[in-house]
């Protein structure tokens, strides 16, 4: 890697189709300007293989593109573009493995019950990959995401629609509020470097080291907390009552990708709630045949043709359902309701849907009707019950008018939730678990029931440093009030409070307005303001910066996906995220059935201006910052001319969209002033690109309509891709002869 390097993720879905497009046109650009682009695979079909080199044949074994990149981060040359991938739920992993398998890569099943020492080394890889296994060993720097200038004009000039709720909606947000991971958390500062372990003693004075060897630093934040499974459950029957006297679907929503254990866990608690009797007769038999609610209910309906009486199992199930409360449907057509899949609804998306719908979600027979949106867990869940209260209050927010809710959040180092999973324990027994020093001091105890989702977090001090620095340098930067949305109730936030309180003192705010607010204060203050046209930045714990930069953006711009996401890395290096959504699935199967691919690839080009710059300042590679400017007026441009994709076949997807970045982009090169050899460059190009705009777009169109064959999901077939992806020959004769 030269030092002019911009690393570029490969990952999975409809970003690593779409890249498929746009990538060979930002290396021949970038070439022009003397800057490789290079590529590492870390989508989840590389992340197994690379797991597995020993079962492999030499021609199949991939590097550890992941850790190589985990190294890279720490270093200040990094200059990394992240695209989305795949935070794999089991049963995604499960269907990655079955495809690899299928086409001759040795790979073991997922052991469910690991006996043998092989199977439980097995799952342990497997346990490295699935979930969210990727950003927190990218992520070595805190976030900046906001809504870039160009695409809060674009959404006032052409607002989405946020319905209004209809008077008298029932929606609203049911949340624990006691016997939860809020209400439980307890928080110690670590007072100097130490090794912490967690032991769960059982009430018969057996004890369990859950986790050993957990290093901390000094003036590390760790918490402790616990979700109590029978005020789970007794909160499940009674939201079901809920949902029935009122007469609303019933919605469950909560991160199973991110939580990847925690929130399968508690999914199944659902499942198990809402089909109570079904499991109080055949749970044994579910049990027997490897059937667990975690991996919901399609997985089990799925598995039931394999297990004797299972028709009659699958009966049970169907009229459950029918007897109600209603649920809600993801996809009413095909019959897949809220509990279907864990990784199908995930709050942060899920939310902000519903709130942009009226409040609304789809029942049975595909109407929409108001819903009971169950939020177990207290943390953050009256950020989404103050939203349903101010849009019912105040009518739905007018992207035409509306202010922004940019966000400064905590997530280096994997702070906070992010990578609690190695953390996280459904506890076997009654008992109690201690978090123990390594002079054998109890720093945190618990009592818990067997069943109780146990678990522990951390938030070392130089991330919480840097983050509080980034809030000043943010709200000085654009002028804006920062709010930081934590709650002096919550064990957790209140340490984080003292060290914000000191860490401010650092540096001179005079002039700025800076407040702590609890998260549901701070939703009812933000969005006073965006209806007043005002700005309030949202300085947020590494969660609420995953949940607020869905929601604002949902009900500002549309989408999360035009977000600008930098990640200045804490050793100088920089990370840029491609919008803040996610890997978009449903886009895969549209452009399979009809070859046409709705990515929006616009956070791509904001990430890739934001690296060129970042390039040229730490390397003085001038050519690169005349890429970067011409880049952010060529997608300014973009904006105004409206060529984001469509959504029906006929007019431009992906591909087209990607053309007419290309052309402004290249225009934008051939009539700067500030290097002439690549105006030269680029003056043909342009010119090729705009006479010959007919007939590009034609050949883009003409592919569309028709079944696209990739030769796979987790590991398509990289000449299929291009041929699919690349389908205008006057394009790429264009775009291969720069340089
Ligand atoms: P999602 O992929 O963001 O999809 C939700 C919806 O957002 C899509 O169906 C689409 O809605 C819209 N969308 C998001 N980005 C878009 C774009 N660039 N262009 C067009 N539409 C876009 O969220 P999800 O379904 O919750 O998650 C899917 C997978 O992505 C999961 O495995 C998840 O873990 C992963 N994920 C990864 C990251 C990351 O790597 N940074 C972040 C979030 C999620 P419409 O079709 O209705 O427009
Ligand atoms: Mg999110």
């Amino acid at each position: 890697m030269n030092e002019s390097t911009i690393v570029y993720t490969h990952t999975d879905e409809a970003p690593a189709l779409a890249t498929a497009s746009f990538l060979p046109i930002v290396q021949a650009y970038a070439k022009a300007a003397d800057v490789s682009i290079e590529t590492r695979d870390i989508s989840l079909s590389g992340r197994i293989l690379s797991a597995f080199p020993e079962r492999l044949k030499e021609d199949q074994k991939v590097s550890d593109a992941l850790k190589e990149l985990g190294q890279l981060a720490t270093k200040p040359e990094a200059n990394i573009i992240k695209l989305p991938n795949i935070s794999a739920s089991i049963p995604q992993l499960k269907a990655a493995i079955a495809e690899l398998q299928a086409a001759g890569y040795d790979v073991p099943d997922y052991p469910e019950d690991a006996s043998t020492d092989e199977e439980r080394e097995a799952r342990a890889r497997y346990d490295r990959i699935k979930g969210s296994a990727v950003n927190p060993v990218l992520r070595e720097g805190n976030s900046d995401r906001r809504a870039p200038l160009s695409v809060k004009a674009y959404a006032r000039k052409h607002p989405h629609v946020n319905k209004p709720f209809a008077a008298g909606s029932k929606t609203r947000v049911a949340t624990m509020g006691h016997d939860d991971f809020f209400s439980n958390e307890k928080s110690v500062v670590i007072p100097a470097a130490d090794t912490l372990s967690i032991r769960f003693t059982a009430a018969d004075g057996t004890e369990t080291v859950l986790k050993s060897g957990l290093k901390v630093l000094e003036g590390e934040i760790v918490d402790s907390t616990f979700m109590s499974a029978s005020a789970l459950d007794a909160f499940l029957a009674d939201t079901l009552k809920q949902a029935a006297a009122d007469d609303v679907l019933y919605s469950v929503h909560l991160k199973a990708t991110m939580m990847k254990v925690s929130d399968p866990i508690m999914f199944g608690h659902v499942v198990k709630a809402y089909f109570a009797e079904v499991f109080a007769k055949h749970g044994a038999a579910l049990e027997a045949a490897g059937l667990t609610p975690n991996d919901g209910l399609g997985s089990i309906l799925a598995g039931l043709s394999e297990v004797a009486g299972g028709d009659q199992i699958a009966a049970d199930f169907t009229a459950t359902i029918a007897a109600g409360p209603r649920l809600s449907y993801t996809n009413s057509d095909k019959g897949i309701t809220n509990l279907h899949v864990p990784s199908d609804v995930i709050v942060d998306a899920s939310m902000p849907a519903l709130v942009r719908n009226g409040g609304k979600l789809w029942g049975v027979d595909g109407g929409e009707d108001d819903t009971l949106a169950v939020i177990p867990d207290s943390s953050y869940a009256g950020v989404y019950q103050a939203t349903i209260e101010d849009v019912i209050a105040n009518g739905p927010l007018d992207p035409a008018t509306i202010g922004t809710v940019p966000n400064v959040g905590l997530m280096a180092q994997a702070a906070e939730e992010y990578g609690s999973h190695d953390k996280t324990f459904e506890i076997a027994a009654d008992g109690r678990v201690d978090i123990v020093n390594a002079a054998g001091d109890v720093l945190i105890t618990h009592n818990v029931h067997k069943g109780d989702i146990w678990r522990a977090t951390q938030a070392k001090d130089i991330p919480i440093r840097d983050w509080v620095k980034l809030a000043v340098t943010r709200a000085r930067a654009s002028n804006t009030p920062a709010i930081f949305w934590l709650d002096e109730k919550r064990a957790h936030d209140a340490q984080i409070i003292a060290k914000v309180k000191t860490y401010l003192g650092d540096y001179d705010t005079t002039g700025l307005t800076i407040e702590i607010m609890a998260p549901a204060e701070a939703t009812k203050y933000s969005l006073a303001r965006i209806r007043k046209g005002e700005d309030t930045i949202s300085v947020t714990g590494n969660v609420l910066r995953d949940y607020n930069t869905d929601l604002f953006p949902i009900l500002e711009v549309g989408t999360s996906a035009k977000m600008l996401s930098i990640v200045p890395l804490l050793n100088g290096g920089g990370l840029f995220e491609t919008g803040a959504g996610g890997s978009a699935p449903k886009h895969v199967q549209q452009l399979v059935e009809e070859n046409f691919l709705r990515w929006d690839s616009l956070g791509e080009f904001f990430a890739l201006a934001a690296s060129l710059e970042h390039l040229s300042d730490t390397t003085g590679n001038k050519k690169a910052l005349v890429l970067s400017s011409t880049l952010d007026r060529a997608t300014g441009t973009f904006l105004e001319e409206d060529r984001s994709p469509g959504r029906k076949v006929g007019t431009i997807d992906n591909r087209g969209s990607h053309y007419y970045l290309a052309l402004y982009w290249a225009q934008e090169l051939a009539t700067q002033t500030d290097d002439a050899e690549l105006a030269a460059i680029f003056a043909p190009i342009a010119e090729a690109l705009a006479s010959q705009e007919e007939t590009i777009i034609a050949e883009l169109i003409a592919v569309q309509g028709k079944p696209a064959d990739i030769g796979g999901y987790y590991k398509p077939d990289a000449t299929k891709i291009v041929k699919v992806m690349r389908p205008s020959a006057t394009l790429n004769k264009v775009i291969d002869s720069i340089n």
